[in-house]
């Protein structure tokens, strides 16, 4: 190809031309499909997920849709980046097959609020973004489940730099014997180490300064708790004394969470005071409003 030359993807904006693009390319052709859902802007996140989903599949499908059944009514869902001809135009550079981008009356055929939906129990739920964005993953696990029934990948590729929503989903499949496999990849950073993310973007220069901070403090836990042996809680309430000091420097940084979880079950043990090494694996989780600007990260140590 042609040095600026653009390259092309095929685009199925309809679920009836998502099936039958699958029909021919995947069923009758014993293939293997890999899934990657997001909600467009894409960055090098989504982008490692799509070529890890290369790696392993022979076909690889990304769907495009930002879904209003996930934001609450004083969320983001207007002003969320949308940026198609650029995500196209990076799906077909990183050699997905097709890609979905329905609207939303064709993905939802009722008003929301007479649509079916699928709760995930409340031990995953009802902490943590749960706590701060009611519905959330009601609508996360919704859209998920009909776009896995729309597009039947044999594995579905998510980010762990959305932990709880991971588990949400992985939780959502095996309870409802989806047959894909659901596999969590790792969080990709700036230089900085800010994890890249959509809302990045809406960050003030003064803001992207200070928002490194939310990577620094899950490593300075990381070497409190697995270098020093300090106990999870201790290091828990030195890590939101350090931010409060920020916080009272700084104009509006709020810290909606900073807890310690079990990885699998997401049980809390924020208030655990024994050796940390009791625990074989933690992951601290935090959640920060910048001004506006809400940012999650999470480490697993
Ligand atoms: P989104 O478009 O924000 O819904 O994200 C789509 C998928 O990309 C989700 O599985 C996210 O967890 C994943 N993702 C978002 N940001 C990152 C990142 N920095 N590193 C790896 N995966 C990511």
């Amino acid at each position: 190809m042609s040095q600026g030359q653009k390259t092309t993807i095929f685009q199925a904006k309809t679920i009836a031309e998502a099936r039958l693009w699958q029909q021919r390319e995947i069923a009758l052709t014993g293939k293997t499909l890999g899934f990657v859902p997001t909600m467009g802007n894409l960055h090098k996140g989504h982008g490692s997920l799509i070529t890890a989903a290369k790696k392993q599949c022979d076909k690889v499908v990304v769907s495009i849709f930002v879904n209003p059944m996930q934001f609450g009514p004083n969320e983001d869902f207007e002003k969320y980046p949308r940026t198609l001809a650029a995500d196209l135009e990076l799906c077909a550079k990183l050699g997905a097959d097709m890609v979905f981008t329905p609207s939303t009356s064709e993905l939802y055929s009722r008003e929301l609020a007479q649509s079916s939906f699928i709760d995930v129990p409340e031990e995953l739920t009802n902490k943590l973004c749960g706590t701060f964005r009611p519905g959330h993953f009601r609508g996360v696990a919704t859209v998920v489940s009909k776009l896995f029934n729309i597009i039947q990948s044999n594995k579905a590729f998510f980010g762990e730099k959305d932990y709880q929503q991971l588990l949400v989903i992985k939780r959502m499949a095996e309870d409802l014997n989806f047959a894909v496999q659901v596999i969590g990849l790792p969080t990709m950073r700036e230089a900085d180490g800010l994890a890249m993310s959509s809302r990045n973007q809406y960050l003030n220069a003064e803001e992207r300064e200070v928002a490194p901070v939310i990577y620094q403090i899950l490593m300075q836990l990381k070497n409190q708790t697995r270098e020093q042996n300090m106990p999870i809680k201790q290091a828990l309430e030195t890590a939101r004394a350090n931010l409060a000091t920020i916080a009272k420097d700084k104009l509006n940084f709020d810290l909606q969470y900073l807890d310690a979880c079990a990885p699998d079950t997401l049980e809390i043990i924020s208030n655990d005071t024994q050796n940390p090494d009791l625990h074989s694996e933690i992951v601290f989780l935090i959640a920060v409003k910048l001004n506006e600007v809400r940012l999650i990260d999470n480490l697993k140590v």
